[in-house]
């Protein structure tokens, strides 16, 4: 390959890949050095099994970009429900993106956007009719995992705690909501039942806690899904970037990579937070990627769980407007993770990774020696309606859903599903999730001066009010 065509594709990079800056994402980059790949690779009940690279030109009825939990199920869903047999083309490995580096959170729930909102916004149909998607990403989690996905599924239950005293009245107050709207199982829980019960934080004032989260390795997550695609006629093809060829009146879609072009009837883009900058004007300037790093610690000891009394697996979540989230692995390591850097060229710095630990810290002070293994970071994509959108263009070939915030690991599998009916031309549900698109960034090269500047607000807020 010519030095201009390993530039193009990013092969001479050096630092982390930064979506804002660049125009691929790499070709065949390793993954992060994660606590996810290490137990993957050491672990021979998921395999990263896929078709390699694509080498040869080819036409395909659909194209999907991006091999994370949406384009595998996107190419699941086309297979099994609308006999298209579609192939996924990653820019690096299979869930090289989100989908390999997340903290394996199953919620129900997605964006940022709260149910309190959104029956202002739209009123209560709609807002049943989402929270419906958002229990239908969960079970579908829960079904292709029941269908023999060893991704290391831990007990069930979700704790969100009260970061201050008052925020433990907000919790219960939304515990009650959500009781009263979904007839949904919230657990109370004082300073004292956590701590007795769960885990002595001392960081919580409080907690509210959902029977139905849960934890998983999410890399062997993703490599179940690549599997059960492959397995009902799905390719998926990695170290294959993609860039679209712009071409003058053609209903075809032609696409390159590396060493083969792509003739394409359809193309789904389901690169999220990865999305290269000015991969395609339909998604140009409508997400704004956010570095989220996340810290696993060395084995906590059996003295270290009781000074703490860490009794639970559950995943943890708190209620500041720059969250951290924690859960204890099964080999008594702790995950905890917040917010990264601003952008890729900083993503790596110690800084971020000894912050994240000095907090954690502060929350079990019991653990003053303990030291980190795995550190890493991933683009998360936000939306600036804090909403996912899964939407298309005129023509109806170019189709894309993004814009989970940071919460995706469950919808995305829905968001997959329902991308595969607009692409097999049947109907979705009348929803703004699926009717819209995502709204435009206004003033969009000043995005991370916005970013900049909500890090400063939401300092203030989690610190003073
Ligand atoms: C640190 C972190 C922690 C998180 N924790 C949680 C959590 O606990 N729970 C939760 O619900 N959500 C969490 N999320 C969010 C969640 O991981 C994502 O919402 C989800 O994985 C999105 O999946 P995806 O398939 O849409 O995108 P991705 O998994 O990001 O996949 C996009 C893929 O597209 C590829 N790509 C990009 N451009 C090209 C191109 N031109 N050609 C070919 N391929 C390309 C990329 O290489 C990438 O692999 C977290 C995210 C991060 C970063």
């Amino acid at each position: 390959m010519s030095i201009k065509a390993a530039k193009k594709f990013n092969l001479l990079r050096e630092k982390m890949y930064d979506p804002m800056l660049e125009k691929s994402p790499g070709c065949g980059l390793q993954y992060p050095n994660s606590y996810w790949s290490d137990i993957a690779y050491n672990n021979n009940d998921e395999k990263n099994e896929c078709d390699g690279q694509l080498d040869q030109d080819t036409e395909v009825d659909v194209a999907i970009v991006g091999a994370g939990y949406t384009g595998l199920s996107c190419a699941l869903h086309l297979a099994r429900e609308h006999g298209i047999k579609a192939h996924v083309f990653e820019a690096n490995q299979t869930a090289w993106g989100c989908s390999g580096r997340n903290a394996g959170f199953i919620l129900k729930s997605s964006g940022r956007k709260t149910y309190t909102t959104m029956q202002k916004q739209w009123g209560e149909t709609v807002m049943r009719g989402i929270y419906d998607e958002m229990c239908a990403g969960v079970n579908a989690v829960n079904s292709l995992i029941a269908e023999g996905i060893d991704c290391d599924q831990q007990a069930a239950g979700y704790i969100k705690v009260a970061h201050k005293p008052s925020m433990f009245k907000t919790l219960q107050a939304q515990a009650k909501l959500q009781q009263q709207m979904f007839g949904y199982d919230v657990q109370v829980l004082t300073r004292q039942e956590l701590q007795q019960g769960f885990m002595a934080d001392e960081n919580a004032y409080g907690a509210i806690r959902y029977q139905d989260g849960f934890g998983l390795n999410p890399l062997k997550l993703a490599w179940g899904y690549q599997k059960l695609a492959r397995q009902a006629g799905a390719k998926v093809h990695t170290s294959t970037p993609i860039d679209f060829v712009k071409q003058k009146q053609s209903k075809d879609v032609l696409l390159s990579s590396p060493q083969a072009m792509i003739k394409a009837k359809k193309v789904v883009i389901a690169t999220n937070g990865y999305t290269p900058k000015g991969f395609h004007s339909l998604v140009t300037n409508r997400t704004l990627p956010v570095l989220s790093q996340i810290i696993v610690t060395q084995p906590l000891s059996a003295e270290q769980i009781g000074a703490c009394n860490f009794l639970t697996s559950n995943v943890v979540m708190d209620t500041r407007a720059l969250k951290y989230y924690y859960r204890k692995l099964p080999d008594n390591r702790l995950l905890f993770g917040g917010r990264g850097a601003i952008t890729g060229k900083n993503a790596e710095d110690p800084y971020y990774a000894n912050r994240l630990l000095s907090v954690l810290k502060t929350s079990f002070p019991a653990l003053g020696h303990l030291a980190i293994d795995y550190a890493w970071s991933g683009w998360i994509c936000m939306a600036l309606d804090d909403f996912p959108h899964i939407y298309q263009n005129d023509e109806n070939n170019v189709f894309y859903g993004m814009g989970y915030c940071g919460s995706g690991v469950s919808f995305s599998v829905q968001a997959g599903k329902r991308i595969a009916e607009k692409v097999a031309g049947k109907t979705v549900p009348n929803l703004p999730l699926y009717q819209k698109p995502l709204p435009k960034f206004p003033f969009a090269p000043l995005r991370r001066v916005g970013q900049w500047g909500y890090f400063h607000y939401g300092k203030i807020k989690d610190s003073y009010f």
